[in-house]
């Protein structure tokens, strides 16, 4: 596995998988872990190594990324290799992104927004907040502090292709396109930060907005889009932008039989939304003039990024480890591979 003494390499765009460990849930219904990550960029999903029936089993699949993180890695290694090295993009006039993509309960949240599995919410070692403390770390060197930047954070949700304010009470946000295809999130707060402190106030905010009034925090969170930005400004005018995004789950098989209108009209537009921010996100990696930015609302309220010189990103896939998760997980591990 990845030490912190490996070397990090440069990357216009970075895609790595996160394995967690099997959790309480799946211990206790005896599922099996079938994931394997026997190097540092390698992925397995094989057979059980226990003698169990094997119906539910798909195939065995061996796949490389940038970095693979198994069980045992930290939030604070993975954003090592993945964020971190965007921070100082931003610092040098650019545009950086970090996306976490998976099914629901595979690990997205833990990893940007930190731990909300105990009573104490800490979101102090995700990867928001890690970014806004090298954000600060680095405002504070004599280089770009003679740059006179100002520091901003937005944080917003994008649920059934509409966009709600985080930072101000869930208010409905409209999207605007002028002529010369500059995309802006009308009355988007953006408030600004002086320190992690700040930053980490403005998280669990959002955290607590995004879920009051919802029946189930997770069924929620699983459908929609959270995009937490940190904004540099020079003089007013915008010098570099870091989003980073806990994505809806992309597990949706489910949906498109058995569910409601409404539920099976939301899945369509997650799905939509994911197919469009891998061809984004292609379209990057290739320099290709024609960005399709306009066939879903997360990748429209991400087009700044997704076009320029100096734009980075990477992506986080996670992965849960369990044979009952198997046909997700080879889903999730197939997007990650065609992202690049
Ligand atoms: P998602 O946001 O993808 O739906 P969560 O981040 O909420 O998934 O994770 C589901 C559960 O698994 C949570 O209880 C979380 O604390 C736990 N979990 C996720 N990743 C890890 C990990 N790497 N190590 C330990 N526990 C984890
Ligand atoms: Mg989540």
């Amino acid at each position: 596995p990845l030490t912190s003494s490996d070397a990090i390499e440069e990357h216009r765009i970075c895609v790595c998988v996160r394995a967690r460990p099997l959790n309480k849930k799946e211990l206790s219904v005896k599922d099996l872990d079938v994931i394997t990550i026997p190097s540092k960029d390698v992925v397995m999903v094989h057979e059980p190594k226990q003698k169990v029936d094997l119906t539910r089993f798909l195939e065995n699949q061996t796949f490389r990324f940038d970095y693979a993180f198994d069980k045992t890695s930290t939030n604070e290694m993975v954003y090592r290799f993945t964020a971190q090295p965007l921070v100082e993009t931003i610092f040098e006039r650019g545009m950086a992104t970090c996306f976490a993509y998976g099914q629901t309960g595979s690990g997205k949240t833990h990893t940007m927004g930190g731990d909300f599995s105990g009573k104490n919410q800490d979101c102090s070692k995700g990867i928001y907040a890690l970014s806004a403390r090298d954000v600060f770390l680095m405002w504070k060197k004599p280089v770009y502090k003679k740059l006179d930047l100002q520091v901003f954070a937005t944080f917003f949700e994008i649920y059934s292709g509409k966009v709600f304010d985080l930072l101000n009470r869930k208010a409905k946000l409209r999207v605007l396109e002028d002529g010369k295809q500059q995309v802006q999130v009308v009355g988007l707060q953006e408030r600004e930060v002086k320190c992690t402190e700040d930053v980490l106030k403005l998280i669990e905010m959002g955290n607590s907005c995004r879920t009051s009034g919802q029946t189930s925090a997770n069924a929620h969170s699983s459908r929609s889009h959270a995009v937490f930005q940190i904004i540099l400004r020079r003089r007013g005018k915008m010098h570099g932008k870091f989003s980073l995004i806990d994505l809806a789950g992309n597990e949706r098989g489910a949906d498109t039989s058995s569910a409601d209108r409404q539920t099976r009209l939301e899945g369509a537009e997650i799905n939509k939304s994911l197919l469009a921010l891998k061809e984004c996100i292609r379209a990057l990696g290739r320099n290709k003039p024609h960005t399709p930015f306009r066939a879903s609302k997360l990748t429209q309220v991400l087009r700044d990024s997704f076009i320029g010189e100096n734009s980075r990103t990477c992506m986080i896939a996670t992965i849960s480890p369990g044979m009952a998760s198997c046909e997700n997980t080879l889903n999730t591990l197939r997007y990650a591979n065609r992202v690049k």
